[in-house]
């Protein structure tokens, strides 16, 4: 897998080089199916595992890029975006002249099926409401983020995927999690984490709000406004998604003003200029 700068106003595009540099943007038209992943198909053509790239690009203020990608899954990594994050901040980001755009909530959207629940209110800024309540030993918890005051890198990348250890077996027999090992995710039993400690004591909510705002990311632009998700996963995420992009009154293209555009680390804004053109590499 590698990133190539992008011109301003293109968006997230995936590129798969292995069919032709086939070319599928990351945006919401083309959700293909949502389970434990979710992935984007055109014309037939499948990349899956997108969320935790997208997060980390949305988490870290970047708009426009090419995904090259040689197969059709994204690496897993340690199950966390963390190492984007530092690959993104190892090369740089540039900052490009046109002002941004971002999907401003005018009115509240919302999604409701059984205990699941997921919406969208106006708000100024990007922030984030999940409650999750799984069986021990993660049980109730609930993690606010405001993406203006804290940092992406340092609060959400980190947070790794989990999974039970007693659905491991079901799991891998219906062709999921093929690639799941400690090494890429926290394996719970009912006494606790297998393969710790934890990164933090609330690491599976967070982890939660790093796979919507990658899911989110499928709006095609930042969101400026309120979720609020409870029980949600990505097939929730991704039908806000849809409900957000169908109905047309109920958000709208803003420009945001410079001094608002998050901040690229300082230490990244000083590279030159040359070295913030090289393509991020990674390993996959
Ligand atoms: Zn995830």
């Amino acid at each position: 897998m590698r990133l190539l700068p992008a011109p301003a106003g293109s968006g997230i595009v995936f590129r798969r080089t292995d069919l032709d540099n086939f070319e599928i943007p990351a945006v919401g038209r083309n959700v293909a199916k949502v389970s434990y992943a979710t992935s984007l198909m055109r014309q037939g053509v499948l990349i899956s595992t997108t969320e935790h790239l997208l997060s980390a690009l949305i988490g870290m203020g970047v708009d426009n890029v090419i995904v090259e990608l040689d197969n059709l899954e994204l690496p897993i990594l340690d199950g966390s975006s963390l190492p984007y994050v530092e690959a993104f901040l190892s090369v740089g980001i540039r900052t490009q002249r046109r002002r941004r755009e971002s999907i401003r909530v005018l009115r509240p959207v919302e999604v409701r099926e059984g205990n699941k629940f997921i919406g969208v209110y106006p708000d100024s800024g990007y922030r984030i409401d999940y409650t999750i309540d799984f069986p021990a030993p993660i049980g109730w918890q609930h993690a606010s983020v405001d993406l203006a005051t804290e940092t992406y890198g340092a609060f959400i990348a980190p947070a790794r995927t989990f999974g039970y250890k007693a659905d491991e077996q079901r799991l891998r027999n219906m062709g999921l999690i093929r690639g799941a090992s400690p090494e890429n995710a926290i394996v719970l039993t009912p006494s606790g984490p297998e393969n710790g400690p934890l990164r933090f004591t609330d690491e599976c909510v967070r982890h939660k709000v790093l796979d919507l705002i990658g899911d989110l990311a499928l709006a095609g632009r930042r969101i400026e406004g309120h979720v609020v998700a409870e029980r949600a996963g990505h097939a929730m995420h991704t039908a806000l998604v849809s409900r957000l992009m169908k109905d047309r009154s109920a958000w709208e293209l803003a420009r945001v003003p410079v001094t608002e555009t998050p901040a690229v680390d300082s230490e990244t804004a000083r590279l030159p200029a040359a070295a913030m053109a090289n393509p991020a590499l990674m390993g996959a």
